[in-house]
């Protein structure tokens, strides 16, 4: 079998290579320039997929010489599929396969790292000792993870998973679910209502996707409603909240602190090195300078182990497709 490979970043080269390694009777021919006019050039007969990992859309054009080149199989390194004309891949009669689960344990960690930063004060420990201030003060004393409540927005995959880690910290655990789940009622005590989830915690931590139904549903009558001392985790997805009722809550001091891996307009901005003045998104640059938000860019899945399940896992839902014309991977378009 033949894979052409486009988008191939620095750090995932090793994870080829491995691959590589285990599979001498695949044969791969790796680009890392982003599948564009330009690059498409490689394009031609005799592979049976093409390998994709980008966020930049991608043309008509490209799609047609793909399936005029009789290459039949997608797959994308990534969960999310959004990025991809489907209506084209359907009617083009290629297959997309995707990476549904790659490593829910490099997301739940970092939540859990971003909460317990500001639950053990990290923030203003910092601050005071480079202000050479070194004194024992009441403002850096901590509440210990296990006399908290943590509520979890979303217990699937990753969210069952950071419930798991909080709870072996000792935490009570919490969860709110549209469908709940009886591994999660393994692990965390359901409540009835997002309402009672906030009302009840210490560290809510988002584990939802994106839908309409959910578009900014933490916004300021929810935040209204949280406790004053609630560390705030979102690494789901930007969209999840509004983020500038978000900032007038933390100004406010209705909620005491932020982790935010994913924030809503963060698509032109996030990979890619910038100069302050270039930034125009003032919300964008209030997260990045306030010492009671730790932001970050859409990072929390990025682990060794995630990226060899992603570009590892792609291949093989590829390989699966053309040997045994099925995979659970496939994305039935
Ligand atoms: P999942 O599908 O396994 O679980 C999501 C859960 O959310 C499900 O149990 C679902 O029933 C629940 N849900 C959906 N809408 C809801 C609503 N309105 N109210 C309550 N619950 C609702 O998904 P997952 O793999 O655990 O991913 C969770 C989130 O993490 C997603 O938003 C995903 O995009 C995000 N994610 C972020 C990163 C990152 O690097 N920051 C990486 C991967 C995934």
């Amino acid at each position: 079998m033949k894979i052409l490979v486009y988008a191939v970043r620095e750090d995932e080269k090793d994870a080829f290579k491995l691959y590589q390694e285990k599979h001498p009777e695949i044969e791969l021919e790796i680009h890392e320039s982003l599948l564009t006019e330009e690059s498409s050039q490689y394009i031609r007969e005799g592979f049976d997929a093409i390998c994709v990992s980008q966020v930049r859309a991608i043309s008509e054009e490209i799609y047609r010489k793909v399936a005029n080149c009789g290459i039949k199989i997608w797959a994308t390194r990534s969960a999310g599929f959004d990025m991809y004309r489907l209506d084209l891949l359907k009617e083009l009669g290629i297959r997309l396969v995707r990476v549904p689960v790659y490593s829910p344990n490099a997301i739940a960690e970092y939540a859990v790292s971003g909460a317990l930063y500001f639950s053990r004060n990290f923030d203003k420990i910092q601050k005071n000792v480079q202000e050479l201030d070194l004194r024992w003060i009441k403002p850096i004393v901590s509440e210990e993870i296990r006399k908290q409540k943590v509520g979890i927005f979303g217990t699937g995959n990753i969210g069952r998973v950071a419930a798991l880690h909080f709870k072996n910290l000792g935490a009570e655990v919490y969860g709110y679910d549209l469908y709940p789940s009886k591994e999660a009622a393994e692990i965390l005590t359901y409540v009835e209502s997002l309402e009672e989830l906030v009302k009840t915690c210490d560290i809510i931590s988002l584990h939802a996707p994106a839908t309409e139904e959910n578009y900014h549903i933490f916004n300021e009558e929810l935040f209204n409603l949280c406790k004053p001392n609630l560390i705030f985790v979102n690494t789901a997805r930007g969209s999840l909240v509004d983020t500038k009722a978000m900032l007038k809550a933390l100004d406010d001091k209705k909620i005491r602190a932020v982790v935010m891996d994913t924030y809503e307009f963060e698509g032109p901005y996030i990979n890619k090195v910038w100069k302050k003045e270039d930034i125009k998104d003032e919300v964008l640059l209030a997260l990045i300078e306030r010492e009671d938000v730790l932001y970050s860019p859409h990072i929390a899945f990025y682990t060794h182990t995630a990226i060899e399940n992603l570009v590892h896992i792609a291949l093989d839902a590829a390989v699966k497709v053309f040997n045994t014309g099925k995979a659970s991977e496939e994305v039935i378009l």
